[in-house]
């Protein structure tokens, strides 16, 4: 492969033979001022990861510019290593694979099906597309929410799924950034975190801050503080201007709506997307709000956010049998405390025992549901849709980004809107379902995950 190439994808083993035959020795690299460029321009490229989840491209015009690429590279893993910050190394382990996929898609085929062969994922020529064994293919896509990624959705073979070039280029992004994730930290020895310590000081804290500010902030009325884990991290991400997967931004968006915010509040959410399209925004959002669907969705169950990956970090509240959906959570969070007034959302009366003991009275002592007649919630089983994410099969129609697939029903559901529910005793908080979002719901284009 010419120097150029290598440069483009660094992580390949030619890549590190041809580093090892031209560069210079690794304590000539950590400590001789030649290479302070290099190390310079490593630790640069972590900060581009950090700051743009963006690698620059190489701009290669010699042999010497590409071990140049190169090297900067390996200080890139270094300098990773030494500040060993799980938060920076996913960054810029998705960087890298993002810079690889935008690469590999500029190549003819046959280069996509080398690079894919030398990374150990056998993939075959096909009719002017590629074959990728089944087993590699539901490895590398797991994590690709739109409805055409699943197995079910597409041809297979002989046990070896067909793909088009950029749906290989796509998981050979997926591949290298799992393998990155893997890699790292490196266990680099003493001289290697000296020759980085202030550099690797320098990004942990960048990474910690930012981490501080993916801390989500108030909405309004809406008690952000007693969201569910999951809808905390969503929500921050698109705070932060994070790239949120499009079943998560369904999930969110139905989750706000749900609560009590408007498509406005929703919309300036989402305007510091790295892909931020206001019209296309608007139309997904009020599709999901039902400004122009004529159909509110709630949002998913927990299974499903469980089957798009969307549960994150669940704590012990959600670890609970009875925890079925995020809404639940909300509810069971924001009521007072025990003993204070009697007069929370779960009414004021009755005996039995609810999730915290005791609870809205009546019948519904099952799952303690936060009814307030012991009730179950008026949306069980068969309220508005919502337990399904972007792009479940059953989705059918015109599509939006953000998917929304057909509505089934959960025992959750309902709004409580404002998430301020009074408790008087015979409304429960959950609230009437919404209007259905049953039959063919707008069809999910659904989207993937970063
Ligand atoms: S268990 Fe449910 S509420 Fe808790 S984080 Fe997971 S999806 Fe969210």
């Amino acid at each position: 492969m010419e120097p150029r190439s290598l440069a483009a994808y660094p992580f390949l083993k030619e890549a590190a033979e041809f580093v090892r035959a031209q560069g210079p020795s690794l304590t000539e690299l950590l400590q001789d001022i030649a290479y302070s460029e290099a190390r310079a321009s490593g630790a640069e490229r972590v900060r581009s990861a950090l700051d743009k989840g963006n690698i620059p491209d190489p701009a290669c015009r010699s042999d010497r510019d590409c071990l140049a690429e190169l090297l900067g590279y390996l200080c890139a893993r270094l300098v990773v290593s030494v500040a060993g910050n799980s938060s920076l190394i996913k960054r810029y382990a998705l960087a890298e694979a993002k810079h690889a996929g935008r690469q590999l898609e500029t190549e003819p085929l046959p280069t996509v099906l080398a690079i894919a062969e030398e990374l150990g994922l056998p993939a075959a020529a096909k009719d002017g597309g590629a074959t990728l064994h089944f087993t590699h293919y539901m490895r590398y896509s797991a994590q690709l929410r739109a409805a055409e990624w699943k197995l079910i959705n597409r041809r297979v073979d002989s046990g070896q799924v067909e793909l088009t070039k950029g749906e290989l280029c796509r998981i050979l992004e997926e591949f290298v950034k799992r393998r990155m994730e893997a890699e790292l930290p490196l266990a680099v020895p003493d001289d290697v975190k000296e020759a980085f310590r202030d550099a690797a000081m320098e990004l942990r804290l960048a990474a910690d801050a930012r981490m501080r500010h993916l801390e989500p902030k108030e909405m309004g009325k809406i008690r952000v503080e007693c969201f569910p884990p999951c809808m905390k991290q969503l929500l921050a991400m698109a705070q932060a201007g994070e790239n949120v997967p499009h079943s998560g931004r369904f999930a969110i968006v139905a989750f706000l709506h749900t609560l009590g915010a408007t498509s406005d509040d929703i919309m300036k959410l989402f305007s510091t997307s790295p892909d931020f399209q206001e019209d296309k925004t608007r139309y997904q959002v009020e599709h999901i709000t039902g400004v122009t669907s004529g159909t509110e969705y709630t949002p998913p169950g927990c299974d499903t956010m469980k089957t798009y990956s969307l549960c994150f970090k669940p704590d012990s509240l959600c670890k609970q049998e009875w925890l079925t959906h995020p809404l639940k959570y909300y509810k069971i969070k924001i009521r007072p405390p025990k003993g204070k007034g009697g007069k929370g959302p779960e009414g004021n009366g009755g005996e039995g025992k609810g999730p915290e003991g005791n609870g809205p009275g009546g019948k519904d002592t099952e799952r303690g549901e936060p009814g307030s007649n012991g009730e179950r919630p008026s949306g069980d089983g068969q309220g508005a849709g919502g337990d399904q994410v972007a792009g479940d099969e059953k989705g059918a129609g015109n599509g939006t980004d953000m998917g929304a697939g057909e509505g089934k029903g959960t025992d959750a559901e309902g709004s409580g809107k404002n998430g301020t529910a009074t408790g008087t005793r015979n409304e429960s908080p959950d609230g009437p379902a919404k209007e259905k979002a049953s039959g063919a719901g707008p069809a999910p284009d659904a989207g993937e995950e970063e």
